[in-house]
């Protein structure tokens, strides 16, 4: 797609980045240039309406098809809140263990070397709220998979994950089944 070109030809391909074999996708630059950053948040917000189960949950031509958008630590906060005021809609944070003030459900998921820990505020969603769940990057999938996981365990219906790349080599469309990822571009 045109806009796939678009980030490709703006995002940096980063060797040996944070270790050697690794080939890191900066998106900082498409987050930087005004056209690219809007278009993303603007395709992200539009992801829910291609997902059978966003389109059967909106309830008219207005509705973006979720009520909250939850961006995960700390790229996806970039993305989240654009597409939350594109959308019209607030925002949610799922964050690093020990940074939420208040009472929280956590997720311990692997990295590729040990464990990490998300977190989300029990009362951020309402029940039966309708929820995005954005981040920049799907590689292995473990961190939208602890994503997803706290969201639902606080009630909220997971209406649609966008990613601006999906990195397929690395299974992550899988693990995060039966949830379907819309990905911007996959490479
Ligand atoms: P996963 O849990 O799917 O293995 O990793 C996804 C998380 O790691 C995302 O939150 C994403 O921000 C980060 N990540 C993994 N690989 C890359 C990459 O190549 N570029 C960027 N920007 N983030 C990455």
């Amino acid at each position: 797609t045109p806009l796939a070109e678009l980030i490709a030809s703006i995002a940096v391909d980063i060797p040996d980045f944070p270790e050697p074999g690794v080939v890191f996708r900066d998106l900082t630059p498409v987050f930087a240039d005004a056209s690219a950053f809007r278009q993303v948040a603007e395709a992200l917000a539009g992801s829910v309406l291609e997902d059978p189960r966003g389109a059967a949950l909106r309830t008219g031509p207005d509705d973006p098809g979720f009520d909250v958008v939850v961006g995960v630590e700390a790229r996806g906060f970039l993305l989240a809140a654009a597409v939350a005021v594109v959308a019209g809609t607030g925002v949610v944070p799922v964050r690093k263990a020990g940074k939420l003030p208040r009472s929280t459900v956590s997720a311990d998921y692997t990295l590729e070397y040990g464990t990490a820990t998300l977190e989300l505020h029990t009362d951020s969603i309402t029940p039966g709220q309708r929820v995005l769940v954005v981040d920049d990057v799907l590689a292995t999938g473990g961190t939208l998979e602890a994503a997803i996981g706290l969201v639902e365990r606080v009630g909220g219906v997971v209406t649609s994950v966008s990613v601006v790349i999906e990195l397929p080599a690395l299974g992550g469309r899988q693990r995060v089944a039966p949830h379907t990822v819309h990905a911007l571009w996959t490479t």
